[in-house]
């Protein structure tokens, strides 16, 4: 049997279990890739360097922490550099981005990512960082071949930066953001999570600032990922109060280029003639909303995800994990390796059904992983 590309192979239905329990076997004859049973194929990895952190982000991480992985859980640099070979070489992967935890936290980065980009010298190497310690680091990630950088920040103000991430590093963040731009890691994309009564108000100004500086903000919605497992569909702050929240001050209209698999939708926006429904002078800049919860686009998603200990996940929100590293270590083939991976991404849920959560599926559970530990 061959899966056509592109077109479903349907199995849940409507208001079925979309994480339910997948008969396993991948066909013989799929082309080579990561391909799923609803003609998804996965080009975008996402590979966490650690489960460590320096921050608290409360809809991430507890006050107290995680228990952390030991240092021999965690995939080493070269590890790392083989997987990433067999998912470029072998499985279609066509982008990579570095997370965590912390990325910066790791020790071995600079010489992770020269590897990286002396092996696969044109593949885009993103990372996504909470910036704390970038402002020293920058230049050295840009030498080593670092292509760009998506930075976390959900607040400019001192007080509420603090609150929100419970360490009081909001300088070190800005100068950190403002260092990878000179360094030419752009564009810079921010990315922030608003929290209702805590930072929503901020929406406007933070856009205004990114705007003003040439960044690009992304608005996430919250998930259920924290591992207080706080999260309320009640509280969290949908897309379309984000785009409530914003129209005050900004017109925004879609961004006519094609979305191509992003999950950010992406808006040109434009300054509001105060009290009217008219904008008035130049698009000043995009905005983007990641609207996972209330807008899912599972349908379009081409994500792969390896854990900091070499897990697959073929979703935020898999229940199943696929141990890679354990494979790799017991002296599997790359070819080993790649078909295990092909399995992993072949069960890929065909939806991750938190749209319906608080609504009509009370039954959802929230997967033991917090973000941090599973690499966001
Ligand atoms: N520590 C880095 C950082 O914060 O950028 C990289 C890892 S962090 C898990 C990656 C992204 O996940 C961040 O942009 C963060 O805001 C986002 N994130 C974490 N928990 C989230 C949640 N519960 N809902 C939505 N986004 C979340
Ligand atoms: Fe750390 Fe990033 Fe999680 Fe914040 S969102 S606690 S910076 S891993």
């Amino acid at each position: 049997m061959t899966v056509q590309l592109g077109m479903p192979q349907p199995r849940a239905e409507g208001g079925s279990d979309p994480q339910a329990p997948q008969p396993a076997g991948r066909p013989a004859g799929l082309p080579a890739g990561l391909v799923d049973r609803y003609g998804r194929v996965a080009t975008d990895m996402r590979l966490s360097l650690t489960d460590k952190c320096n921050l608290r982000c409360s809809y991430c991480m507890p006050a107290e922490g995680l228990e952390w992985l030991s240092k021999a859980a965690v995939m080493s640099a070269e590890e790392v550099v083989r997987i990433v070979r067999i998912g470029v070489d072998s499985l279609g992967v066509r982008e990579l981005r570095l997370t965590g935890g912390e990325p910066l936290v790791r020790a071995d980065l600079l010489d992770i990512i020269s590897s990286l980009r002396h092996a696969h010298p044109d593949l885009p190497i993103s990372m996504t960082t909470n910036a704390v310690g970038l402002e020293k680091k920058a230049q050295a990630l840009k030498d080593a071949g670092l292509t760009r950088i998506n930075v976390s920040l959900d607040s400019l103000h001192e007080e509420t930066f603090t609150q929100l991430t419970r360490r009081p590093f909001l300088n070190k963040v800005l100068a950190g953001v403002d260092a990878a731009w000179a360094a030419g890691l752009g564009p810079v994309k921010l990315n922030a999570v608003l929290m209702r009564g805590i930072n929503d108000a901020e929406a406007p100004s933070l856009l205004a600032w990114a705007l003003g500086r040439g960044y690009e903000l992304r608005f996430i919605e919250q998930m259920p990922l924290d591992a207080d497992h706080g999260w309320t569909r009640r509280n969290m702050i949908t897309a379309a109060e984000i785009r409530d929240l914003l129209s005050v001050d900004y017109v925004l209209s879609t961004d006519p280029r094609e979305r191509d698999g992003a999950p950010a939708e992406r808006f040109e926006v434009r300054a509001r003639v105060p009290g009217t429904d008219t904008a008035e002078g130049p698009v000043l800049g995009t905005v983007g909303i990641i609207a996972s919860v209330t807008e899912p686009f599972c349908a379009d998603c081409r994500r792969t995800r390896i854990t900091a200990e070499g897990k697959i996940m073929s979703c935020l929100f898999s229940h199943e994990e696929t141990d890679l590293l354990g494979l790799l270590r017991s002296g599997a083939t790359d070819e080993q390796l790649a078909e295990r991976w092909q399995d992993a991404m072949w069960a890929k849920p065909k939806a991750h059904g938190m749209d319906h959560v608080g609504l009509d599926a009370p039954d959802f559970v929230q997967p033991d992983r917090s973000m941090s530990a599973i690499g966001g």
